[in-house]
């Protein structure tokens, strides 16, 4: 069956501007990040039955146990990462794609690996249709990052991970930055790394936020 893209009405869009005016408040200045949120309709990753759920600064579920990630988080997140144009970008976690779809909205040429069958086949039919047909997604194991397409400007974890895998690592560029979750079930820290020029890291935090975990087994056909 066809894959249909949704519409994006003007109610949508009305929405999207509230989601947006009170996503600065909460502290997101990057003029360019909130200009994203507001041009990716959000309300595409949901089953319509739920529309009325996506413009609220919430996480929510998308199948396979998992979650979109809430609009402010997704925001912080993607501040953090200081895109510029053409930075290639790996994502850990495509989920419903929508991260995806913001970070290829600043320009960024993206690459996103997801470890369950289901999401990565609905998102990856998903995402031409809606418009963005230059983000590559790959099924897989994103503690293992994407040998073959490295190194990476820039990389986003998106799953809760328990300590940061040392092939995210190697693969960044000198000068790039990752960003990423760090800590158990509950609650984790928002961590960036930045390679610097000699190889060495520089390591910040930002703060709890809490995600669904990152799993460590090898790529699940669910
Ligand atoms: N960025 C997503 C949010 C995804 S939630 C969005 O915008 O919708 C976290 C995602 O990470 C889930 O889809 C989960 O299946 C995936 N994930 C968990 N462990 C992973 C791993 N080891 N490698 C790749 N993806 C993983």
């Amino acid at each position: 069956m066809a894959i249909v893209k949704p519409v994006d009405s003007y109610r949508h869009q009305g929405l999207r501007k509230l989601l947006v005016q009170n996503i600065r408040q909460k502290g997101i200045a990057d003029q360019q990040v909130l200009n994203a949120l507001e041009t990716v309709p959000r309300h595409f990753f949901f089953d319509s039955s739920f529309l009325e759920y996506a413009y609220e600064d919430k996480p929510f579920p998308i199948g396979a146990g998992q979650t979109i990630s809430q609009p402010f988080t997704v925001a912080f997140q993607t501040e953090l990462l200081l895109i510029k144009k053409n930075d290639k970008v790996l994502e850990i976690g495509t989920g419903s794609g929508y991260q995806a779809c913001i970070l290829a909205e600043l320009g960024a040429k993206v690459f996103s690996i997801e470890r369950q069958k289901t999401l990565f086949d609905r998102t990856s039919k998903f995402l031409p249709v809606v418009g963005y047909p230059t983000i590559k997604t790959f099924f897989g194991d994103g503690y293992k990052g994407l040998p073959t397409y490295a190194p990476f400007d820039k990389m986003i974890v998106t799953a809760a991970a328990p300590y940061i895998p040392e092939a995210l690592l190697e693969q960044l560029k000198p000068g790039g930055i990752l960003v990423i979750p760090v800590g158990g079930n509950d609650v984790q820290t928002m961590t960036t790394i930045i390679k610097n020029a000699d190889n060495s890291f520089t390591k910040k935090e930002y703060g709890a936020f809490r995600f669904v975990p990152m799993l460590e087994d090898k790529a699940k056909e669910v």
